[in-house]
């Protein structure tokens, strides 16, 4: 039999290199080899400490605060404000959506305004906790139109949100602006800086302008900030900031009703493992302030040089100039974004396709990291390359008849058989895991879709993904 790690090894073998600078969604790479060792090292170290009772793991505590406290300055906060280390952005919008919710018992049906632009996981606050998300189109610059913003707020608005920037097209929304609507309606304003939160602070120093967005702004209430993107954190933390801790309190839970110990807990997780709050703070130990300059200085050079080689290329527009790392750009007739998508993963560049969406055009989205920066050349020589091929390949050809079935599916109606149906018709059927080499053809089918049918779709491919395999042990 195979040793367990050479097996480990071998499955890994099929993922996406997480080194590289060569994968621009999902993960982040500093390029800094030590750093990342430091990383592996202490997630090591603290796989079997438990958060569950910082009294019990009380270094674990000493780094969350560390952590928090360094992430008070980078934000702007004021002396009051208090954090928590949660496993991720979705978690933190999570509880900033539960705590929200939760400050305001008078109010039965609890809202929510946000751009729509705004991450899909408050969308999943507003399933988890029964918040009714009031989405608001954002203007023709892609950032949330405060105004409309403003106007939307009503006696059952329990928060307003805004990005710095937005994942889908990487711009700044108008926080000023909105976090005063929010504070005019004594109404709390989250600002999701997930992923802009650990780079935009480092911008002003390297002579970029950003547009306000941190608790320097009256009115913004809590911020999200995730150490796994752009701290070059190992996977699994991320930060929530309250400006004061009677706005954290409602996040906080605690049950004494059982006869076991009283459980207290600051997130959704209960026991949580110390490896990745002791990874991020290695991490962050490791890089410090001035590193983390550096790293900026690198990856928003990537971005200029990128947006250059964009603009060189006349097919190819981006939907904004970016604000922070990310590069979101379009195709115009003469190619098909998706067929373009896959020949950039044929030549060694993963990057994500983003579904056009209420009136926004599809997408190809690139989150840049520092480690991408030696690459630039390369990539852009592999874009100028793909454009070339797309081009040549033409139009992605979804048959009208089909068309016209995907697009007045109602997925509400369709049982599994239709699913099943649908997901080989698609090419998304079959035993493993195995995607087909283009997915040009699958991405324009459910560009057509409407959102309800494509999150049907998924669901239930990720369904027939998910079988037990069964292995004697
Ligand atoms: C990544 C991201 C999230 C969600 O974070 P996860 O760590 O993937 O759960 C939320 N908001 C924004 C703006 C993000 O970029």
């Amino acid at each position: 039999m195979t040793d367990p790690l050479t097996r480990l090894r071998q499955l890994q073998a099929a993922d996406l290199p997480v080194h590289g600078g060569r994968t621009l969604a999902y993960v982040y790479d500093s390029g800094l080899p030590d750093v990342d060792a430091i990383g592996r090292e202490a997630v090591a170290a603290y796989a079997g400490s438990n958060g569950l009772d910082p009294t019990a793991f009380p270094s674990m505590l000493q780094m969350e605060n560390e952590l928090v406290g360094y992430a008070c300055g980078l934000l702007d906060a004021p002396d009051t404000a208090v954090g928590t280390v949660t496993s991720g952005g979705t978690e933190s919008v999570l509880l900033a959506v539960q705590g929200a919710r939760d400050a305001r018992p008078d109010v039965v049906r609890p809202r929510m305004v946000i751009p729509s632009t705004a991450h899909a996981a408050f969308h999943k606050a507003a399933h988890y906790f029964g918040v009714e998300p009031v989405v608001v189109p954002v203007g023709p610059d892609f950032r949330a139109d405060a105004d409309a913003m403003a106007a939307a707020i009503d006696e059952s608005t329990v928060l307003v949100v805004a990005s710095a920037p937005s994942y889908a097209h990487g711009v700044v929304d108008p926080v000023p602006a909105i976090a005063a609507a929010a504070a005019a309606a004594g109404v709390r304003c989250h600002v999701d800086a997930c992923i802009g939160g650990w780079v935009l602070p480092f911008a002003p120093r390297i002579g970029r302008d950003v547009p306000p967005w941190t608790f320097a702004v009256e009115g913004v209430t809590s911020i999200s900030v995730d150490t796994h993107k752009y701290a070059y954190a190992p996977k699994g933390t991320s930060l929530l900031l309250h400006r004061t801790p009677e706005l954290r309190r409602p996040q906080y839970f605690a049950s004494a009703a059982w006869p076991g110990y009283t459980m207290l807990n600051s997130t959704l997780q209960s026991t949580k493992s110390g490896g990745p709050l002791a990874g991020a703070w290695a991490v962050t130990q490791a890089i410090g302030s001035e590193g983390y300059a550096a790293l900026a200085g690198q990856v928003f050079e990537a971005v200029d040089l990128v947006v250059a080689g964009i603009a060189a290329l006349p097919p190819l527009r981006l939907v904004a100039h970016p604000d922070s790392t990310l590069v979101a750009f379009t195709t115009d007739d003469t190619l098909d974004p998706f067929t373009l998508i896959d020949e950039l993963v044929a030549r060694g560049w993963f990057v994500q396709p983003q579904l056009s969406f209420a009136g926004l055009p599809a997408t190809v989205h690139l989150s840049l990291s520092a480690a991408t920066l030696p690459h630039v050349p390369e990539f852009l020589d592999a874009l100028a390359a793909a454009v070339e091929a797309a081009v040549a390949a033409g139009p992605v050809a979804v048959d009208a008849g089909v068309a016209d079935f995907v697009t007045a599916l109602d997925p509400t109606t369709l049982s599994d058989d239709d699913f099943d149906g649908l997901l080989a018709f698609a090419g998304l059927a079959g035993e493993g895991v195995a995607l087909p080499d283009r997915m040009a053809p699958v991405n324009a089918l459910l560009d057509l879709a409407s959102p309800a049918t494509r999150e049907a779709v998924l669901v239930a491919f990720l369904d027939r993904l998910s079988r037990p395999v069964r292995a004697t042990i």
